[in-house]
């Protein structure tokens, strides 16, 4: 088969998310969909806003020619400068059209921008655990993933991050709310990150750009919000999709940022609308950049969100099994159990954990995926029917488990 060796490899390695949905189908077939709690996919169920269906009857019948054509590979610019005005508003920093570049999703984004600043060999940290494609977008431009360890709350460690830092550290990507913990780091992590970065830079002369993976911004808990970056390290580059807080993962819109203070802004801007182009990108869905330039601040209620979290915290108290309360984002991140043998507290074995939990027709993400064994991972962006049914199942799993 001509398939390259090294992807063969890859594709066995890190197969986790995949393969549960795939033994998520053939439970579902085996006991119906009503019986089996399939928390593993990040795919949120919220209608996107109705203006969305709107706009599309809109641009369907406006009979407006060119709407499907080539484009600047940037994107269009009058979304560009809605996509401004957005990131203006979250960063409090003046940012216009020319520093936005649209993109294929996030992923697409992330892709276009490691492209553009890494050269083979070079690092990119990132704090564990992470979204487990990072690993894959690093190597895919000759980069390596520098997992650095979070606080036990899983907030920065700064001074692991310090302590990782070399003359090869191009990048370190900030996930904020995080996928998978639902961690929001503060302004105040976020401040120091910025001061370690600074002194790193005077130390070897190598600035370490911030990459901002901000897919979940929007879906936040008890008030909570996303602390800007920009104003306090100028080599920084938002990225961010319309996936999560619209509800639009299979139209794969998106964009990246630059900080207008960004050493070089215009050069990277430039390097980025190229990086899009020649990885076959071209530009950004066109029919999507007119929606999201209308509906990026549509009003969306993520309350059910919130009472999804609660009920199912609820059923983990229950089951006696521990996890970090998420500020953010849709993900709960919990502890394998301690066994009846092993001290509270010790690692447990995640993947044979997530096993276990499958008897029980309960369908999570083992933490080694993510780069943090002894936890796993439920996504609660599924039905409250689903979450209330899993009860009796979590807690008889935990039992017998220990
Ligand atoms: N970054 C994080 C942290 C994610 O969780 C995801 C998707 O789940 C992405 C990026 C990719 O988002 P998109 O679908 O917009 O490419």
């Amino acid at each position: 088969m001509p398939v390259s060796p090294n992807i063969k490899e890859l594709m066995t390695s890190s197969s986790f998310i995949r393969k549960m949905f795939e033994e998520g189908i053939q439970l579902k077939a085996r006991f119906g969909a009503a019986n089996v709690f399939d928390f593993s996919l990040g795919n949120p169920d919220l209608e996107p806003p109705a203006k969305v269906n709107e706009m599309l009857r809109n641009l369907a019948a406006s009979g407006t020619t060119g709407q499907h054509a080539y484009m600047p590979n940037a994107g269009y610019q009058s979304t560009r400068t809605a996509m401004a005005s957005k990131v203006s508003g979250e960063q409090g920093v003046q940012v216009d059209y020319s520093h936005i570049v649209m993109g294929v999703g996030a992923a697409g984004a992330l892709n276009a921008v490691l492209k553009a600043i890494l050269q083979p060999g070079d690092e990119v940290l990132v704090p564990a655990p992470y979204f487990a494609e990072y690993g894959h977008y690093a190597r895919n431009h000759g980069g390596v993933l520098k997992p650095v360890p979070t606080a036990p709350d899983f907030s920065l460690d700064t001074a692991a991050i310090a302590a990782a830092l070399t003359d090869k550290s191009a990048a370190i990507i900030i996930n904020s709310p995080n996928n998978p913990t639902g961690k929001i780091y503060t302004g105040e992590d976020i401040k120091r990150l910025a001061e370690i970065l600074a002194r790193h830079r005077e130390k070897t002369g190598r600035t370490t750009v911030i990459i901002a993976d901000e897919p979940y911004r929007e879906i936040v808990y008890d008030g909570r919000a996303i602390a800007p970056i920009f104003p306090v390290w100028p080599a920084t580059v938002v990225v961010t999709s319309f996936a999560k807080n619209l509800s639009l993962p299979g139209e794969r819109i998106g964009y990246a940022a630059v900080n207008p203070a960004c050493p070089d802004a215009r050069t990277l801007v430039d390097a980025i609308i190229f990086t899009t182009r020649i990885l076959g990108y071209v530009n950004a869905p066109a029919t999507y950049q007119k929606i999201v330039e209308q509906c990026w601040n549509e009003p969306v209620d993520y309350s059910s969100y919130l009472v999804r979290r609660n009920k199912l915290t609820a059923i983990l108290d229950r089951a006696k099994i521990h996890y970090a309360m998420p500020e953010g984002a849709f993900y709960l991140f919990c502890r394998v159990p301690a066994k009846q043998n092993e001290a509270e507290g010790s690692i447990g074995d995640d993947v044979a954990f997530c096993d276990h939990l499958k008897k029980y027709n309960i369908l999570g993400v083992p933490g080694t995926g993510f780069g943090k064994k002894g936890w796993f991972r439920l996504a609660y962006c599924v039905p409250e029917a689903s979450i209330d049914g899993s009860s009796e199942a979590f807690a008889k799993a935990a039992a017998e488990w220990r």
